[in-house]
This record gives structure tokens, C-alpha cells and sequence, in this order.
């Protein structure tokens, strides 16, 4: 691997900063002791700040020389409500709030760059360092463009990079076109009419028409959309009735949809709700559906990912670069920033948990469990990719 030295020599500050993140969670847009420790480290090391974008978003402004190029670099700052089960010195002491998802990494890798590349300006141009908030189902990269991110900081092309267990460290995956999917989420009740459990006849049973619909909504997945392509219906809830003898007035059914692709979610609503209401309607039930969609899908851009890739093989070399990963059902914010500007995600390799020190949880280190941290061995890898990805971008 070829690590760039004084970032290696700055491993156990960055370190120390990461840990202290972790220790500290905070959730969805009340990033603010986090900010703050971004925002003192981007001064203190002499670059300009801008705070408060997306209420707690940090961008820092590295300019060198007279181009007016510019390139973005985006880490996410949140945690998640979650029980942390690690006992380890730097575990969580906000109680019920976690790091489970390594944002706290993904924030010190960016750092890690800011440092090297504040007192190393070996480019021309500008590079915007984006600490986003709230990803974590709370849209905080929508937020940050809501409020002007890419009118205030003009950049040509962003770039993002989340850890990925299971890939070894020193790895990267990446694939051109959609890397993660669109997230949303349906809630659906069915009204009927409550009766006596003994005279179904002098009742409209609402259980028996969300029992049809969960049915037959997962014939849109096998009969309606191409089977090329790739979605997911999932009902995660059935809510109805409260003891043995009263058949219910309403049963409401909850669930997500995820697909890779926004014509075959329009596809997949309009038949969800085409069956809802129509098998709801031979049973003499009413039906109210509520579709949200949260998150679009993650789709890279092909010139951006050729670059990125090129730039990951100088570092870590063709065979550690996996550039047509599988992409996964699992839904990302910074779509929105890719329906924004052209640019690339890529998984940064988090390997299979060997890494976590005496006192971690019994589960496995996976994103989203209680037992998972973020592998500090990434911290300078991820730190040089941000610097050779900004250098190469802004040559001079
Ligand atoms: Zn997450
Ligand atoms: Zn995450």
C-alpha cells in the first residue's frame, strides 16, 4: 500500500479524535458537540470554516492557487439510537446512542486528509470538506443542498466513502450506476366493520382483506416488473384486532420497498396501490395508503468512478480494488448529492472484526449492531485516498 508518511505519523491523533466521537454519539441533527470538534480542528489547523448549513453541517474551504476548479469530499457525522454493548475505554457515554455505523470513522478519515492537506498544498483549486449530519434516516444531505450547499460551495463533482465489514481492509468495492438502493416505506389500513366473532356475516373483516393484499402484492415482484430487475417488498408489520372473540374494525399492514431504479418503484407503488384498493373494494373495505419515499437510490457516475478507481489502484493496487462490487439493498443520503453533481461512493474495506480491542460485544462487527466499531487500521487509507482523490482532481 502506498499510504502517504505524515499521515501515518498523525495515525494516533486522528485516532484519539475518533475515539472521542465515539464516545460521545449524537443522533440526527444534534451533531453539535461534533461539529464542534470538527470545526475547531479545520481552525486550528488554519482552514475557514462554515457552520450551521443543515443546522449542524461543517464545511471547511481548502483553496490553493487561481483555478477555479473544485472538487467535494463528504463524511457523515451521526450515530444511531442503539444500546452500545462494547465496554472498551472508548465506548459510548451517552447512553442508548451508538456509533454502530462508523460515521464517527468517516469523519476522522476526512479530518485526517484536512490536516495533511492544510499544510501540503500540492493542487489548484478548491477543495470543500463536507461533515454532513443526520444520514442516518434523517435526509441531512438533502438538508445541507436545501440550504445551498452546491450555490454557496460550487464544486464539479462530489465524492463520498462509507466502511463496509466483510471487505478486508486495504480493499475497496465500487461499481459505476447504482450502488445502493431507493428506501421506502408504506403504511396501509384497511377499514372493515367490527362484529361478534360468532357473526362474521354482520361484519366486514378487515383481517381477511389485508391477509389478500400482503398476498398478492408480492406478485407485482414476480409478475409485474421485469425480472431483470431488482426490488424488494417487504411487509415488516400487521397490525389488527385484540383478543379472540371480536373481529376488528381496521388492519393496517407496514413495510419497505427498495429498488435500484425510480421507473420500477413507480411501478411498484402504483400497482401496491392499484391492488390495495381494488381487493379492498371487492370486499366492500375501504383502504388509505400512505407510500413515502426516503431515499433515492445511489447511483455513481461512470467518469467519476473510472477516477476514483484509478486513483484507489495507485494506492492500495488493481488487485485490492474490486470495481464491479454487488451493490446492496441498504439505502444511503448521499443519492441525493449524486442526483446533485456528478461523482462516486465507494466501500472502504472494515474487514471481519478481528480489529476491536478487549471488552467488545459477543455480536459480530457488522453495521447496525451493538457490538460493531469502526477499525482505526482505516484511518490513514481512507485519509490518502481523500488526498489523492483531491490532488489528482485539482492537478496543477
Ligand atoms: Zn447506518
Ligand atoms: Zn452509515
Amino acid at each position: 500500500m502506498k499510504l502517504i508518511d505524515p499521515i501515518i505519523q498523525f495515525h494516533n491523533e486522528i485516532q484519539a479524535i475518533r475515539r472521542e466521537i465515539h464516545a460521545h454519539p449524537e443522533l440526527c441533527f444534534e451533531e453539535h458537540d461534533t461539529a464542534e470538534l470538527v470545526a475547531k480542528k479545520l481552525t486550528e489547523w488554519g482552514i475557514p470554516v462554515v457552520r450551521g448549513l443543515g443546522v449542524t453541517g461543517v464545511v471547511g474551504i481548502l483553496k490553493n492557487g487561481n483555478s477555479q476548479r473544485a472538487i467535494g469530499l463528504r463524511a457523515d457525522m451521526d450515530a444511531l439510537p442503539i444500546l452500545e454493548l462494547n465496554t472498551f475505554a472508548h465506548a459510548s457515554k451517552n447512553k442508548g446512542k451508538m456509533h454502530a455505523c462508523g460515521h464517527d470513522g468517516h469523519t476522522a478519515m476526512l479530518l485526517g486528509a484536512a490536516h495533511y492537506l492544510s499544510q501540503n498544498k500540492n493542487f489548484d483549486g478548491t477543495i470543500y470538506l463536507i461533515f454532513q449530519p443526520a444520514e442516518e434516516g434523517g435526509g441531512g444531505a438533502k438538508r445541507m443542498m436545501d440550504e445551498g450547499l452546491f450555490e454557496k460551495f460550487p464544486m464539479e463533482a462530489v465524492f463520498g466513502m462509507h466502511n463496509w465489514p466483510g471487505i478486508p481492509v486495504g480493499h475497496f468495492g465500487v461499481t459505476p450506476g447504482p450502488m445502493m438502493a431507493s428506501s421506502n416505506e408504506f403504511e396501509v389500513v384497511v377499514s372493515g366493520k367490527g362484529a361478534h366473532a360468532a357473526q362474521p356475516h354482520k361484519g366486514i373483516d378487515p383481517i381477511m382483506v389485508a391477509v389478500q393484499i400482503a398476498q398478492s402484492w408480492q406478485t407485482i415482484i414476480t409478475r409485474n416488473k421485469s425480472p431483470i430487475d431488482a426490488a424488494a417488498l417487504s411487509i415488516t408489520q400487521i397490525h389488527a384486532g385484540s383478543t379472540t372473540n371480536v373481529i376488528p374494525d381496521d388492519a393496517t399492514l407496514v413495510g419497505t420497498v427498495r429498488t435500484f431504479d425510480l421507473k420500477v418503484l413507480d411501478l411498484i407503488e402504483n400497482r401496491m396501490r392499484a391492488i390495495a384498493e381494488h381487493t379492498a373494494a371487492a370486499f366492500d373495505a375501504k383502504v388509505s395508503f400512505n407510500f413515502k419515499r426516503n431515499y433515492p437510490p445511489l447511483i455513481n457516475h461512470a467518469k467519476e468512478t473510472a477516477f476514483a478507481v484509478e486513483v484507489l489502484q495507485g494506492i492500495v493496487g488493481a488487485e485490492h480494488v474490486d470495481a464491479q462490487v454487488e451493490p446492496t439493498m441498504g439505502a444511503e443520503d448521499f443519492a441525493f448529492m449524486l442526483q446533485g453533481k456528478p461523482g462516486c461512493y465507494v466501500f472502504i474495506g472494515n474487514g471481519e472484526g478481528d480489529h476491536r480491542s478487549a471488552g467488545h460485544g459477543l455480536g459480530p462487527c457488522n453495521l447496525h449492531n451493538p457490538s460493531y466499531d469502526f477499525n482505526d487500521d482505516l484511518l490513514p487509507i481512507g485519509a490518502t485516498y481523500w488526498v489523492r482523490l483531491a490532488e489528482s482532481f485539482l492537478k496543477n
